[in-house]
């Protein structure tokens, strides 16, 4: 028995051997099955994992079986995890996946990821590259356009597809060769090939036997039967003789289940409720049932041998639509293993055998294509009538339904696929012409059935299926056209499943399969020349008249369309197909020969002249049905289906072939119009078309030329705005490319004369009556504009807008303009304006002075809306010239953006969301918009955080404005006029009134054929209405001057004459002369008349030029004025604009004035949006407190004891603030033992005060390649994952808002109330949290203030005091009486004089009064508050609440968050916001005065006088003598000092404090980096050493030679072996050493700075700029009067012997004591991160996320394992913020925070989202990420996918002003309070 009949017999008993019961176990053993079958029983796995078998070792077959058995569970995806272990993933970027030599690339877009287009290219705008293939480097210069990709299957990469590319582009991955692949390209062993080919073979088969009988599900509830349910597990047996058994059979136990299926149309919801009630079980399991029809798209729901229970259940679970179906388990079971199978096939064709070995993928193909060999047992003789969906009894695919003979040029021939033998031969396909017939059924191909079934199938097999098609069957280079063929022939079937039956059409198969085949230019070509279209037309057709699909033959053609199908928004995809056929196919003569446009001429005029409407004269029309909307969503597609089929004029290179064919079909498009318009066609419905279809038509007569046309009044008649055939006639008409105005006439003619003599047609005038239509469409459109349908409702103008401003204005409007610029071209001029003006109801009547009212059709108010809508019409006939030129498609959509560009960008910058939202959607979507608008502007990019970018037009193209655009509104156009004028005005330095804007003419040349598109003006009507128009404006006066302003820029492009036919229709100049019967004037007396009437002066300039243009022509001009005219004045006429002169002092000052007018307007709006800024919280810049301005006489002031919520400003209460009490972790140490870490943490500059481009120290080769290569192999981060090195402190926060303390009591206990009652709050009662009632913002405690202003002298503060007590300090003065007393008293006295309390506060303190004062209470309880939250924050520890340590945390943390930022010469005292002192100073205050306090035993304590001196002095000994040995080991220096109160008077001044501390903090550095160097020996040797650490400039011998000293005698105790170090005799390896000190002081005098300033608001008489001193260490020694680093080294080591050396010397031996008796203890204390303190690097590009790590294989592939990623900026860790961690409700997101990142706030960046997630506590909350789009702009929810580009500064100041600030809680408070009232914050 071989192993493929294994195979077969393993397939047919495994239900029935596992019990019916599928579990892990059971998808394992399939598994093993098929992976022996495929590799000729193990035979052949080292092909399929080759890195586990090596070429190089024996593996006989049963040691392989074991291997993958034991080691991979027969699973590719665990020898992969292996396989990653072995590669180091941090140097190997690509894989197997990207290399496809010989072979299209088909790899997937996935979400997130790039799709690259280069146009230059690519074959069309469809070719796209995926980011392996894309390489820069080729394709310079080219256009290319990136978007990222929404879906999860965006199509696929067409890199190696021959047809997708014109030009050549090298791709490394098609080319180059991975050596280290064994399987590449080697020849499979034909036994190999055999099993390969049998098994997918036989795989196939048996799914498809088993899907073939899985259609229950569609299947109608309610007529379920258990008869039915019976017979259906009948027909699932299977043939046992087919699967290679004999005498047995299929069995079944007598259970099943109740299945229920996925839909994308009901609500989740719905679905437990359903299943709940169905299944009678626990809510639990329900969620659970959905969940897995969710994901995996169906799930059983309850199982029973009672059928008759099942379909009662079936029935309650059904009962709002949910699918369902009652199956056998055997059936169920073999449901699953088809999932099993298929998801084995899949990972098959993603393995590297598969990936690199194109005849595997031959043979793939070869099985799919191959007929399907049923191995089913019964098949049935009942009749078949085709049902959508259904096999047909004998499990053959069915063709929708065929009876009759074709009876018009709706039809198919079948006929044999042009296809090589070879493929046919091999797959059975395409033999005959037997299968194509089309009354029958047909055995069809394993893919074609699989197509079939593809709606059956469960959603996750689905997607799958689909991806494997994209990547693996259909780019195959050899079958995707006969995968073509196959598709299409059962493609009416597929459309049918898709338009009426698939519960999940986002999944339909005809979304991957259509795109990919079609677009393919090989496959387009042989649909056509097949005759395919006519059945995807008849499909659609048949749909949209009769709601079923139908065959060529069966169409009946009629004009009527079904509303229903037309509501059903799927057919568009069937347009997109056509379309894509149509477009791409390389045989335009069959398009334009065959039946394809009668065919297509049917389906236009489905949507010709509707919807209909009708003026509504008297009543006002409240309600209007909506289906016009359905119109215009559909006519879009169905305009560019005209378009495309016109367009295939273009193809043809054969000028004579084009002429016939355009002839042909301009013949057969004309013909049909005149059927339509003689009620010549079925389905014709008065109410449902804008045609008369009267058989008498009234007509009108010409009174000069006798012409006639129909009488027509659109007032009072039907009209539409849709005429898709008119647009499908200009189009042919425009591509025809007639050499001149005769040649076009005559085709027109021919077509009518055809028409008539075949139809008998008895119209008035033919070809008139055509181009009627659009002239109607365009007055329809002016008269909507002018107000004068305002009683038809809200539809008619969303039809206006839609027909003239969205996409639909170039198939529309700018159709129906050329249509009837063909018009006027081509016909006599009075003919033309005698239609024009009956249309526009202007032939007469309005002038009349009013005495008629009744005659008058336009009121006084509609009357010059009308008029200069008119007006502009014949301007834009004349300069709307972009279609009449002849250009090539690529030229016309590039002059069509770029002129929307211009004309929308020319009056200042803008960004480019607010500019696309001023251009149609249509223009701004073309790929090359982006790159045109590049070519055409100068962008300036953002620089700070909150900026986006803008783009400037070019200058140049400001002269290409013309004002009078067909685009622009009137108040657009007056304006674009006057900035015309007003850069002229600049230019010329005249006044704006002499500046005439000249008409833009082209050469008549260029218009070819359309050279005469001005004849109109030569006609009688046309000059008759210029007169009228002139004399009402004479009438109207000023009022008209805008009127006047159109018309005279009318005449004056008429004046020009160059597009009339002169020869034959007379000249402009004739007219404008002409004394006019009626009126007993002429146009050139008028336009005198205005000259002389200054009222008019603005026009005087233009009127004068329109008469310099006749006379410098004719010379008769002045000559016939001075006849018409009485007392005519030349001079008026000559007046030459130069004597006028410069302009008049009036309008000089008029204009300064206005422009000192626009400069104050624009200051006001930038103060306003300045405050707008300010109160938008994404902004937060903390200075919501203004700072207020020094008073120069009280010093720095508390905020003023304005209470929130009494609005009291005195109470007996004490007045607070509120602050937040919070745990934050920027506190960072060194971690010595991370590589990267340490180089890091010493590479930033050692000036924190300047910004971090700003550091100048030189970076070693080494250094930069090192920190390249980690960059490189690290997409995100590396994050500062090292918990063990962040520290978590409390630190207190300030709004700076405060009220009374007894309000606040009151304010927590009524909002606690308060929120029990209401769900959900951001502010945690628990924890003692409340809200900011100003500014939101959380808060947590109550600090009072009991203080004045803050004056302390900072000089006197800082000034050193003589000697040095501490030298001579030691504990034994303990014991002494006499200076003890004496210290309590300084101590007592200098406190006290430190004093700043307010003249209350200090009277309370010393009144004598036994009991307890209000004041004394409330400050108790106040403490006490505090203690509580403090408690909450710290237990178990316990803290005071007056202690120092959140003082020196919040004075540490304000530290960190000032790293970085330049102090702009300043020290950094002067960046402390006023805010940030409000809170220190209030806090330092805080503890002076409890100090003072308790001296005063004001605070209970035992003994607190004692308490504190004790305390004082036990700090001040911790500093002296030997206890300054353990401080240096243990203390944390900056502590001590915040810690130590001065005495000055005792001589602990601040400044010997300092000293101390600070020389203790340089000897506890010095002691911690040589330790650390010693013990981390590989710094010396690695891809750097520690000689390659940035070092500062400019360090002095002396000093080097001192730190060496220093290193040598501190390793000495460090390293007992004591070998001479390589480096420390290095000059550099010093430099290094020093360097790395003074990174680590820095921060501490930067604190030790900001405390003295926090002490002393009076910095009177200090230095705080030394802008001469480099180092900011050194600035910052001088400003606090103590030594340099330097000097204290020197110091150390002296000779002789002083302070500073005798520490340093004890503490040396002191280490060599301890470190012999107990060498551990040598970890206690760390080194601070000493430089700048940030959040994780992001990519550059966020796509780089997704391409270079989501699916990466080098990360091994996380997403498969996380679906929707976030990145932890703390650490750099990406969890899945959608699933649960294991073990916890929360989200993995959740989890890491709290639980597994050293971060006290969450902050995530979710890629797919672009947005960043902010956590903490309870809430959480959405935020911008730091990406900008290419136009400098946040990525929109509705916007492009664009590609999103790191924004620096915003990045920056999220971590300044959001994290460091620790603003995190307040942005989640913030936007949780202002959505709560809309329902609370469920958006996670
Ligand atoms: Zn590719
Ligand atoms: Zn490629
Ligand atoms: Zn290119
Ligand atoms: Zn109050
Ligand atoms: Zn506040
Ligand atoms: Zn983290």
């Amino acid at each position: 028995m071989n192993g493929t009949d294994k195979l077969k017999r393993f397939l047919f008993e495994l239900p029935s051997q596992s019990n019916f019961k599928f579990g892990k176990d059971v998808r394992q053993q399939i598994r093993k099955a098929l992976f022996l079958a495929v590799s000729n029983e193990g035979e052949y796995l080292n092909w399929l994992f080759p890195n586990a078998f090596p070429n190089n070792r024996d593996y006989n077959v049963d040691s392989m079986i074991d291997k993958v058995e034991n080691e991979y569970e027969w699973l590719f995806a665990n020898y992969y995890k292996v396989n990653l272990k072995r590669r180091d993933p941090k140097y190997d970027t690509h894989n197997h996946h990207a290399f496809h030599a010989n072979s299209p690339c088909a790899r997937i877009f996935r979400k997130g990821e790039p799709i690259y287009r280069c146009l230059t290219c690519g074959f069309d705008d469809t070719c796209a590259l995926c980011s392996h293939c894309y390489q820069p480097e080729y394709h310079q210069g080219h256009k290319v356009h990136i978007t990222i990709c929404q879906r999860e299957n965006g199509g696929v990469c067409d890199c190696g597809d021959p047809e997708a590319w014109v030009k050549d582009y090298f791709c490394p991955y098609a080319v180059k060769d991975d050596e280290s692949l064994n399987t590449r390209n080697t020849k499979m062993p034909s036994d190999l090939e055999d099993s390969f080919l049998r098994t997918i073979q036989i795989l196939l088969d048996y799914v498809i036997d088993v899907m073939s009988q899985s259609d229950a599900q569609f299947e109608d509830p309610d007529e379920a039967s258990q008869a039915q349910v019976e017979l259906k597990k009948i027909t699932g047996s299977l043939n046992p003789n087919k699967y290679g058994l004999e005498n047995i059979d299929d069995i079944n136990n007598e259970k099943y289940y109740l299945m229920v299926y996925n839909d994308q149309i009901r609500q989740y919801r719905d679905a437990v409720q359903r299943i709940h009630l169905a299944s009678r079980k626990v809510k639990n399991f329900a969620v659970m049932v959905t969940e897995k029809v969710q994901n995996y798209g169906m799930a059983k729901v309850i199982s029973s041998n009672d059928i008759d229970l099942l379909l009662e259940r079936q029935k309650i679970l059904s009962a709002t639509g949910l699918a369902s179906c009652i199956r056998s388990h055997r059936d169920v079971f073999r449901e699953d293993m088809c999932d099993e199978i298929l998801n084995w096939i899949y990972t098959l064709t993603e393995s590297e055998m598969f990936k690199t070995n194109n005849s595997a993928k031959n043979l793939f193909c070869s099985a799919f294509c191959g007929k399907w060999n049923s191995g089913l047992l019964v098949a049935s003789s009942r009749e078949y009538h085709y049902k959508v969906g259904s096999l047909d009894p004998t499990s053959k695919i069915p063709k929708i339904n065929c009876n009759k003979k074709a009876s018009s040029h709706w039809f198919f021939h079948p006929s044999k696929w042009n296809l090589p033998d070879d493929i046919c031969q091999e797959c059975d396909y395409n033999l005959t012409e037997d299968d194509y017939d089309i009354s029958k059924s047909h055995l069809g191909s394993r893919l074609q059935y699989l197509i079939y079934l593809d709606v059956r199938f469960w959603k996750s097999i689905r997607i799958l299926l689909h991806d494997l098609y994209s990547t693996s069957l259909i780019t195959n280079l050899c079958y995707k056209n006969i995968i073509s063929c196959q598709y299409v022939d059962i493609y009416p079937t597929i459309a049918d499943m898709f338009l009426t039956m698939d519960r999940e059409p986002e999944l339909n198969i005809m979304c991957t399969l259509s795109t990919q085949l079609f677009t393919c230019p090989s496959n387009s070509t042989s649909i056509v020349q097949h005759g395919d279209v006519s059945r995807i037309f008849a499909s659609i057709y048949g749909f949209l008249t009769v709601e079923e699909i139908r065959s060529p033959e069966e169409i009946e053609i009629t004009h009527e369309i079904s509303m229903k199908s037309l509501k059903n928004r799927r057919w568009g995809q069937i347009f997109f197909d056509i379309g894509y056929i149509l477009s791409r196919s390389r045989d335009s003569k069959s398009i334009l020969t065959n039946n394809i446009i009668p065919m297509a001429c049917d389906i236009l005029a489905l949507f010709q002249g509707r919807p209909v409407m009708k003026r509504e004269k008297k009543n006002h029309v409240e309600y209007e049905s909506p289906d016009y909307t359905a119109f215009f969503h559909a006519i879009s597609v169905i305009y560019q289906f005209g378009e495309y089929i016109a367009h295939c004029l273009c193809n043809l290179t054969d000028d004579d072939l084009r002429k016939s064919l355009s002839k042909n079909a301009i013949n057969y498009v004309i013909g049909f119009l005149l059927r339509l318009e003689k009620n010549d066609y079925p389905g014709l419905i008065d109410d449902s078309v804008d045609v008369n279809l009267s058989n008498e038509k009234g007509i009108s007569k010409e009174p000069i030329g006798g012409n006639i046309i129909q009488h027509f009044r659109i007032d009072e008649e039907k009209v539409s705005f849709l005429h898709p055939i008119h647009s499908f006639l200009s189009w042919l008409i425009e591509l025809s490319e007639f050499k001149s105005p005769s040649e076009l006439a005559e085709v027109l003619e021919s077509s009518k004369n055809t028409a008539c003599s075949n139809q008998r047609m008895d119209l008035a005038n033919p070809l008139t009556s055509i181009f009627d239509y659009p002239i109607r469409t365009i007055v329809l459109m002016s008269q909507i504009k002018s107000g004068f349908w305002v009683r038809n409702g809200f539809s008619v103008r969303s039809q206006l807008q839609l027909y003239r401003s969205t996409g639909l204005r170039e198939s529309g409007y700018m159709r129906d303009l050329f249509l009837t610029q063909v018009f006027i071209n081509s016909n006599s001029p009075n003919l033309v304006c005698f239609l024009l003006f009956s249309r526009w109801l202007l032939m007469d009547g309005w002038i009349n002075d009013a005495s008629d009212q009744e005659e008058l059709i336009y009121d006084s108010k509609t009357l010059p809306y009308m008029l200069e809508e008119c007006m502009n019409f014949f301007i834009h006939t004349l300069t709307e010239d972009l279609y009449l030129r002849g250009l090539k498609d690529e030229v016309v959509n590039r002059i069509r953006i770029k002129t929307e560009i211009i004309h929308n960008l020319c009056f200042g910058a803008m960004n480019y969301t607010k500019m696309c939202s001023q251009i149609p959607d249509h223009i701004t979507s073309e790929k090359r918009f982006d790159i045109i608008l590049t070519e055409m502007t100068n962008f300036v990019p953002p620089k700070g955080a909150s900026d986006i970018g803008v783009y400037h037009l070019k200058e140049e193209y400001l002269d290409e404005i013309n004002p009078y655009y067909f685009n622009y509104t009137t108040n657009i156009k007056d304006d674009a006029i006057k900035f015309v004028k007003e850069r002229t005005r600049k230019r010329i330095r005249k006044p704006i009134s002499e500046i005439v804007i000249e008409p833009k003419l082209r050469d008549p040349e260029e218009l070819g054929n359309f050279k005469y598109i001005g004849n109109f003006s030569a006609s009688t009507y046309f000059s008759d209405f210029l007169i009228k128009t002139l004399m009402y404006i004479r009438k109207e006066g000023t009022e008209a001057e805008s009127l006047l302003e159109t018309a005279l820029h009318l005449i004056h492009i008429c004046a020009f004459e160059n597009t009339i036919d002169m020869a034959q229709y007379g000249s402009f100049y004739d007219r404008f002369v002409n004394v006019s019967d009626n009126h007993h004037t002429s146009i050139a007396v008028l336009l005198y008349e205005f000259l002389c009437n200054e009222e008019f002066k603005n026009h005087h300039s233009k009127i004068r030029y329109i008469l310099k243009v006749f006379e410098d022509k004719y010379h008769t001009l002045n000559k016939i004025l001075g006849e018409q005219v009485t007392s005519f004045d030349q001079f008026k006429v000559d007046l030459c604009t130069n004597e006028v002169g410069d302009e008049n002092e009036y309008e000089k000052k008029k204009r300064i004035a206005h422009e000192r007018q626009a400069k104050l307007l624009a200051k006001f709006k930038k103060r306003q949006s300045n405050f707008l800024k300010k109160n938008n919280f994404e902004t937060v810049d903390g200075s919501d407190i203004e700072m207020e301005d020094y008073d120069e006489e009280f010093g720095w002031r508390f905020p003023e004891p304005h209470c929130l919520l009494c609005q009291n400003a005195a109470e007996e209460s004490p007045f607070g603030i509120m602050t937040y009490v919070t745990k934050s972790s920027e506190f960072r140490t060194v971690p010595f033992d991370d590589k990267y870490w340490f180089v890091k943490s010493f590479s930033d500059g050692a000036n924190l005060d300047k910004y971090e481009d700003a550091n100048t120290e030189a970076k070693s080769d080494k250094w930069k390649s090192y920190m390249h290569k980690v960059k490189e192999s690290n997409v995100i981060g590396p994050g500062f994952s090292n918990q063990d090195h962040v520290d978590s402190k409390l630190v207190s926060v300030s709004c700076g808002h405060g009220m009374h303390f007894s309000c606040y009591m009151n304010f927590i206990n009524s909002r606690s109330n308060q929120i029990q009652i209401t769900r959900n709050t951001p502010e945690n009662i628990e924890h003692k949290e409340f809200i900011c009632p100003l500014c939101k913002a959380i808060n947590n405690s109550f600090v009072p203030i009991l203080w004045t202003s803050n004056n302390r002298s900072l000089g006197k503060f800082l000034t050193p005091s003589s000697g040095n007590v501490f030298e001579n300090l030691s504990p034994k003065f303990l014991h002494d009486k006499e200076w003890y007393e004496g210290f309590t008293k300084s101590c007592k006295s200098d406190v006290e004089k430190l004093s700043i309390l307010s003249p209350i506060e200090k009277e309370a303190i010393f009144s004598d009064s036994e009991s307890d004062s209000l004041r004394q209470q409330n400050f108790k309880s106040s403490l006490r508050k505090m203690f509580q939250i403090l408690s909450c924050l710290t237990f178990p520890q316990l803290f005071k609440p007056d202690g120092t340590f959140i003082l020196a945390n919040t004075i540490k943390s304000l530290e960190i968050s000032l790293r970085g930022i330049c102090s702009k010469d300043q020290l950094l005292i002067s960046q402390l916001s006023n805010k940030s002192l409000i809170n220190l100073r209030s806090l330092s205050e805080f503890r002076n005065s409890s100090v003072l306090m308790k001296m005063n035993n004001w605070l209970q304590a035992p003994n607190p006088g004692n308490e504190v001196y004790s305390k004082s002095l036990a700090v001040l000994l911790s500093l002296s003598g030997p206890m300054m040995n353990t401080s240096i080991m243990e203390s944390d220096f900056l502590e001590t000092l915040v810690s130590t109160l001065p005495i000055p008077s005792a001589g602990f001044s601040f400044n010997a404090i300092l000293n101390t501390c600070l020389i203790g903090h340089i000897i506890q550095s010095l002691n911690i980096i040589v330790k650390e160097l010693v013990n981390h020996d590989q710094y010396r040797s690695s891809e750097f050493s520690i000689l390659d650490i940035p070092v500062i400039e400019g360090i002095d011998s002396k000093t080097i030679k001192a730190v060496k000293t220093i290193f040598k005698k501190l390793k000495l105790v460090h390293d007992n072996a004591g070998d001479e170090d390589q480096f420390q005799n290095d000059e550099i390896f010093a430099q290094v050493f020093y360097s790395m000190l003074v990174k680590t002081t820095t921060p501490f005098l930067r604190r030790a700075a900001i405390y003295s300033f926090v002490q002393c608001a009076n910095y009177e008489n200090v230095q705080i700029s030394y802008p001469d001193v480099f180092l900011e260490a050194d600035r910052l020694s001088m400003f606090l009067n103590v030594k340099l680093i330097s000097e204290y080294l020197n110091l150390f080591v002296s000779q002789e012997k002083c302070y500073e050396s005798s520490i340093f010397n004890n503490f040396v031996s002191y280490l060599k004591i301890s470190t012999r008796s107990s060498p551990d203890q040598f970890t206690i204390k760390e080194l601070e991160y000493p430089g700048i303190v940030k959040l994780t690097e992001l990519p550059d590009r966020l796509d780089f996320f997704f391409t270079k790590y989501y699916y990466s294989d080098k990360y091994n592939n996380p997403h498969m394992s996380i679906e929707d990623p976030a990145i932890c900026l703390f650490c750099g860790e990406v969890v899945d913020i959608q699933k649960s961690a294991i073990g916890c409700n929360e989200g993995q997101c959740t989890t890491h925070y709290l639980k597994e990142c050293a971060n006290d706030v969450g902050i995530f960046l979710l890629p797919k989202d672009r947005g960043l997630l902010l956590l903490h506590k309870n809430g959480g909350s959405f935020y911008n990420a730091p990406f900008l789009d290419q136009h400098g702009e946040l990525p929109g929810e509705s916007k492009k996918p664009k590609t999103l580009y790191l924004m620096k500064a915003r990045y920056d100041d999220f971590m300044r002003n959001v994290w460091l600030q620790h603003n995190v809680p307040n942005i989640i408070v913030r936007n949780l309070e202002s959505v709560m009232d809309m329902g609370g914050w469920d958006t996670l």
